[in-house]
C-alpha cells in the first residue's frame, strides 16, 4: 500500500484491510472483485492484483507463512528490490539496505551525488552506498533512522544541517539543490466520455479491460455529444489530466458482453471517480437502488 502513497493516507485502508483479510489464506480465497473493492480509494490496482497473486502463492508453496529470506520474498509477484528488503529488514531484522524517496535524499547529499536519483546510474549508486552503510546488526533500526533523518532533519527545501547527527559525514557543498532528478514528462490532458444510463432502478455499468481492469466503470461514449453532460470532474493519472465528462443515454437495445445492469453499486470495485460520478448522479435521479441484489444480464 506504501508504493505511491503516503503512510497518512494508507493506515485507515491498512486497518480495514486486516479487519478483512486478516491472513494470506483470506486473501487468497477471495474473488478478485472482493480484493479491488477492498483496495478502491487507493489507486494503483495492480498493486491489489498482485497482493491477490502473491497471497495465493505464500498459501501454496509456503504454507501460508512469509518466506524470511530476501530472494523467495522477491519472488513474488508485484515484489521488487524495495519491497523484498524493506520486508526483509522491518519485519526479520536482515542488514539489507533500503533506499525509499526520504533515505534517497539523505544518501544523495551525504554523497554530494550529482546523477539524477531516478536515473539507473542514480539508483545504483544510491544502493550500493546504503549496502555499504548498513549494519550487520540492528539492521532495522539502522534503516529506520535513516528514513526519519530524511523526513525530520533532511528536509527537502530547508535541510536541519545544524542539528544533523551526521553533519561530519556528509559531504554536500549545496544541500538544498540536491537531490537533482530527471525532468518529468509533461502532464497531457485528455477528455474521457462515458454514459450514465439506467433502467428500472438499474444502472449500466462496463467492466474494464484497460486501466482499472477488472473494475466496473460508466460505460465508455467514444464519439462527440452534442448535449449537455450531467456530469463533469477532473482527475490525475499518471502524468495525465483527464476530465472525465458524462452524458445520460438512452437505455440500449443490447448491452455487450463486458457490460452488465447492477441494481446496487455498493459491493462492486468501481475507481473513485466512476464512483463518485454513479453515486451523485444515481442520488440526483433518485435512483436508489437495494442493497444485495447484485447484476443481472439484459
Ligand atoms: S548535514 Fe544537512 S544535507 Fe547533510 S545529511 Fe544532514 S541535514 Fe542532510
Amino acid at each position: 500500500m506504501l508504493q505511491q502513497t503516503q503512510v497518512a493516507t494508507v493506515i485507515p485502508y491498512y486497518n480495514k484491510w486486516l479487519r478483512r483479510f486478516p491472513d494470506f489464506a483470506s486473501v487468497s480465497c477471495a474473488s478478485q472483485n472482493d480484493v479491488l473493492h477492498a483496495w478502491q480509494g487507493l489507486g494503483y490496482y495492480d498493486r491489489a492484483r498482485n497482493l491477490r497473486a502473491a497471497a495465493s502463492i505464500v498459501q501454496d508453496r509456503h504454507s501460508g507463512t512469509l518466506p524470511g529470506d530476501v530472494a523467495a520474498i522477491r519472488k513474488l509477484p508485484g515484489v521488487g528490490r524495495y519491497i523484498a528488503n524493506a520486508v526483509a529488514t522491518f519485519a526479520f531484522n536482515q542488514a539489507v539496505p533500503i533506499v525509499e524517496a526520504n533515505s534517497s535524499r539523505v544518501l544523495a547529499r551525504l554523497l554530494d551525488m550529482r546523477a539524477p536519483i531516478d536515473s539507473a546510474i542514480g539508483r545504483e549508486k544510491l544502493w550500493a552506498f546504503a549496502a555499504q552503510l548498513v549494519p550487520k546488526r540492528n539492521a532495522a533500526r539502522f534503516n529506520s533512522a535513516l528514513i526519519d533523518l530524511g523526513a525530520l532533519v533532511c528536509l527537502p527545501d530547508k535541510p536541519k544541517c545544524s542539528v544533523c547527527p551526521v553533519k561530519k559525514f556528509c559531504r554536500a557543498k549545496n544541500p538544498g539543490a540536491l537531490p537533482i532528478k530527471k525532468s518529468k514528462p509533461r502532464t497531457k490532458r485528455l477528455i474521457e466520455r462515458h454514459a450514465f444510463v439506467v433502467s428500472n432502478g438499474r444502472v449500466l455499468l462496463e467492466q474494464s479491460s484497460a486501466r482499472w481492469r477488472g473494475m466496473w466503470i460508466l460505460p465508455r461514449f467514444e464519439t462527440g455529444a452534442s448535449d449537455q453532460p450531467l456530469y463533469r470532474s477532473t482527475f490525475p493519472f499518471t502524468h495525465h489530466r483527464i476530465a472525465f465528462v458524462v452524458y445520460r443515454r438512452a437505455t440500449p437495445n443490447r448491452v455487450s458482453p463486458t457490460q452488465h445492469w447492477f441494481e446496487s453499486i455498493d459491493d462492486i470495485a468501481m475507481p473513485s471517480p466512476h464512483r463518485r460520478a454513479a453515486q451523485a448522479l444515481l442520488s440526483a435521479t433518485q435512483v436508489a437502488p437495494s442493497r444485495r441484489r447484485r447484476s443481472s444480464k439484459l
